[in-house]
């Protein structure tokens, strides 16, 4: 069983700056963790800084997420070293959660196109541009790398109405489990 615990807001590990993975064979126990521990939580992204692991790798998986929208296509895809090359300045809001913060859920504005470099699982170079929910899940991913969680890109009306449940799920944080 190779399902790691996902940690919560309040630990430090989820603020450090990822590093680039260099070694491929590194990359494959690394992204069946991801997608495991994913498809557990039943989440629709997860980043290696969430189960305690500091390299520049996250996984998506949408399939849950958007299979009854006609207008998306979902993926499950894992991305190694990636970089956001290009910003849409067209901008879209979209209702956010994320497994390290249980319970909390807010508006976030982002750009709503992007432009990405990446690794995939074969550590092949590609570029492509994102729309709707994958440049949306890519971004929030993307962040959790720099240690930024999706709370910090909220405004200060926003921060201050989340601000208890927040110090709720710090101090809960030991007791969160896998439903
Ligand atoms: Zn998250």
């Amino acid at each position: 069983m190779m399902q790691q615990k996902i940690l919560i807001y309040g630990d430090d590990r989820l603020r450090k700056l990822s590093e680039n993975l260099i070694n491929k064979d590194q990359s494959n126990p690394l992204i069946h963790q991801l997608f495991e521990t994913l498809s557990i939580y039943g989440g629709i992204g997860l980043a290696s800084p969430q189960i305690g692991v500091n390299e520049n790798v996250f996984v998506i998986d949408t399939f849950n997420q958007i299979k009854n929208d006609p207008n998306e296509q979902s993926i499950k895809r894992a991305f190694i070293n990636p970089q956001i090359v290009w910003y849409s300045k067209k901008q879209s809001v979209f209702n956010e959660g994320c497994l390290s913060i249980p319970y909390v859920y807010e508006n976030v504005i982002r750009p709503e196109s992007i432009k990405v470099q990446y690794l995939n699982e074969s550590f092949e170079q590609v570029e492509e541009t994102m729309n709707g929910i994958t440049a949306r899940v890519f971004q929030h991913e993307f962040d959790h790398l720099q240690g930024i969680l999706f709370i910090d890109r909220l405004n200060m009306f926003q921060k201050i109405r989340i601000a208890p449940q927040l110090n709720k799920v710090k101090k809960n944080k030991s007791n969160y489990r896998v439903l």
